[in-house]
């Protein structure tokens, strides 16, 4: 790693955390809660951020008067339709709490990751996550891996409230708020497409390969890594 860099931001999915998790774990669970979770006790604030959504979604039928069977349709949707919400993003986040503090869920990470955050945490090398997950999804995976709590290891949890991870703006908007240039924050990522954006803000970009990642086109002066031992 080169001697300038100050923090580095981490992506989850195909980066800390195996694909599979995520659509074959997570996913599913909050399928599976949603309905539950809406008619238990739904957090108020999210429901109308959904039902606000809704009535601006163009591709979907509208539904002024949204009950809460019909907003379990509409979240259902959304999640086929794999949309990046803010609302759906919230209530996934809403549903894992309650499975990650029951203890049904539990986060999953690489083997390297502990190693290697402590190894940076060390070097005074501040370390942070940037996923299209929520802050909250993210700080419960990273509270409950079989490795222990590796969240007194991070220093801050940034999620689409900071923009989409295509956009080099909201990389200048992270660096900003860690407080380090941009030349100083390396990004790791399996998404060649979000390093190409965090490479235009001026970020050093490393590209992460992991089993089960889809296989992307970077250009030849990306550096490549398979797994965390790999950034020292
Ligand atoms: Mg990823």
């Amino acid at each position: 790693m080169a001697d300038d860099i100050r923090a580095i931001l981490l992506d989850i999915e195909g980066t800390t955390t195996p694909i599979a998790f995520v659509y074959d774990v997570l996913f599913p669970y909050a399928r599976a809660h949603l309905r539950e979770y809406l008619r238990d006790r739904p957090d108020r604030s999210v429901i109308d951020l959904l039902k606000q959504e809704w009535a601006d979604d163009a591709s979907a039928a509208p539904a002024p008067a949204a009950t809460a069977p019909e907003l379990v349709t509409y979240v259902e949707s959304l999640m086929d339709r794999d949309r990046k919400s803010p609302g759906l993003k919230q209530l996934q986040g809403l549903v894992w709490e309650r499975g990650y503090r029951d203890g049904l869920l539990k986060g999953d990470v690489f083997v390297d990751v502990r190693p290697a955050l402590e190894r940076w945490h060390k070097r005074g090398i501040k370390v942070a996550i940037y996923s299209s997950g929520s802050a909250l999804a993210q700080r419960l995976l990273f509270s409950t891996t079989a490795f222990g709590d590796l969240t007194t290891l991070l220093s801050g949890f940034f999620d689409t409230s900071s923009g989409v991870k295509t956009s080099s703006e909201s990389y200048r908007r992270i660096a900003a708020v860690i407080g380090c240039s941009t030349a100083q924050l390396l990004f790791v990522s399996d998404v060649a497409a979000e390093l190409d954006a965090a490479r235009s803000a001026g970020c050093q970009v490393v590209l992460c390969v992991r089993p089960g990642n889809a296989a992307q086109r970077v250009s030849a002066d990306v550096r490549v890594v398979h797994t965390f031992d790999e950034i020292h």
